[in-house]
């Protein structure tokens, strides 16, 4: 499996592409700024995107959704409860950036469970709500990316419109932990970590 991790943007957001080396079939998580970084990857390794998955609605995670859209077609996959932040600058939080924007529809409205192939990877969907409504985690192979769910050491924010901390600290230990020790988890900010490492060492899930 290719994957590549970009971080983008002025909050340094982890985009992350992943692509099946055999197919050249890709998917691309959380477009969240520097879409000529975005794009340059996927022109050098000749990958066909086929979905850009949003691990949630915030604007650091999706500000270059619209470049990439437009120039991969690739088709968009969001939670059905974050789906309308795209278009609204007041639910993405762009507006309280100084730059607010929003972008395109989305194409897949995602409940949780769905299961995606490309080529030959497959893809699982979490619902992981708590840092928003309709937060996801995707898990392929051995890794699971993690988006503001869960940080290397630290847990996303729970004081947004629609956060929960109690939600978010239930998501992490109902649909992350069981996931394993050596699961690698990917994270929408910051360095990578494990399953087992953050059960031990994270001061949130104590
Ligand atoms: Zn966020
Ligand atoms: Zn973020």
């Amino acid at each position: 499996m290719f994957l590549e991790c970009l971080p983008v943007g002025p909050l340094a957001s982890n985009c992350y592409i992943i692509a099946d080396k055999k197919s050249k079939k890709a998917a691309i998580i959380d477009p969240g700024g520097d879409s000529n970084k975005i794009l340059d990857v996927i022109t050098k390794e000749q990958l066909t995107v086929e979905f850009i998955f949003l691990t949630h609605g915030h604007s650091d995670h999706i500000a270059a959704l619209k470049e990439v859209k437009n120039a991969t077609n690739a088709k968009i996959a969001i939670h059905e409860e974050d789906a309308p932040m795209l278009l609204s600058s007041q639910g993405n939080l762009s507006v309280y950036m100084g730059f607010g924007f929003t972008q395109p529809s989305a194409d897949i409205k995602l409940k949780g469970n769905e299961k995606f192939q490309i080529g030959g990877l497959t893809l699982e969907i979490l619902h992981t709500p708590g840092h928003t409504p309709g937060g996801i985690c995707i898990k392929v192979n051995n890794m699971v990316f993690t988006g503001d769910t869960l940080f290397a050491g630290s847990i996303g924010r729970t004081d947004f419109p629609g956060g929960s901390y109690d939600e978010l600290i239930s998501s992490i230990k109902e649909k992350l932990m069981p996931l394993g020790d050596d699961m690698s988890v990917l994270p929408g900010h910051g360095e990578p970590s494990t399953i087992g490492a953050e059960k031990k060492m994270n001061p949130f899930l104590k």
